[in-house]
């Protein structure tokens, strides 16, 4: 267990210092912006949602190594997706991260790469770190504008 929980320290590592997809976009026809004011996280999410499909996800902002890591790991896992996937992932993402215990191993287990945030339920703080993108993308998928995780 300890090795794994070094492994997803690593991981998580290194998309807080280099993160994917960390960029505006001038092509995006949905984007919101989101804050955490217990952490002060800040995103920008956009999306460029073409029919049923999200054909390109970036953000930017500034934050801690979880929300950085977070929304770095999130826009890899959206593209491609279609927006009714895209809202199964934000789901599982929810259980995982929230830990209902019934719900989190199965989440897990669906998330792949993202379930390395299961660690976070650990960390009522931190909760909202990990889910600021995700709360976020969500908003901008529903042609919403701002969130806050208060
Ligand atoms: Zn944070």
């Amino acid at each position: 267990m300890n090795d794994l929980r070094e492994l997803y320290q690593e991981v998580i590592l290194d998309h807080s210092k280099r993160p994917r997809n960390f960029h505006g976009m001038p092509e995006a026809n949905r984007s919101a912006n989101g804050h955490n004011p217990l952490c002060g996280d800040r995103a920008t999410v956009y999306l460029h949602v073409e029919g049923d499909v999200v054909r390109d996800v970036s953000f930017e902002g500034s934050g801690c190594s979880i929300s950085t890591a977070s929304a770095s790991m999130m826009t890899d896992a959206l593209k491609g997706k279609t927006v009714a996937e895209t809202e199964a992932l934000f789901a599982r993402f929810h259980e995982l991260v929230t830990a209902d215990p019934s719900k989190a191993a199965t989440a897990a287990a669906e998330l792949g790469k993202l379930a390395v945030f299961a660690g976070v339920h650990e960390f009522p703080m931190r909760v909202k770190c990990a889910s600021l993108a995700w709360h976020t993308m969500k908003a901008a998928l529903e042609g919403g504008d701002k969130v806050s995780t208060e």
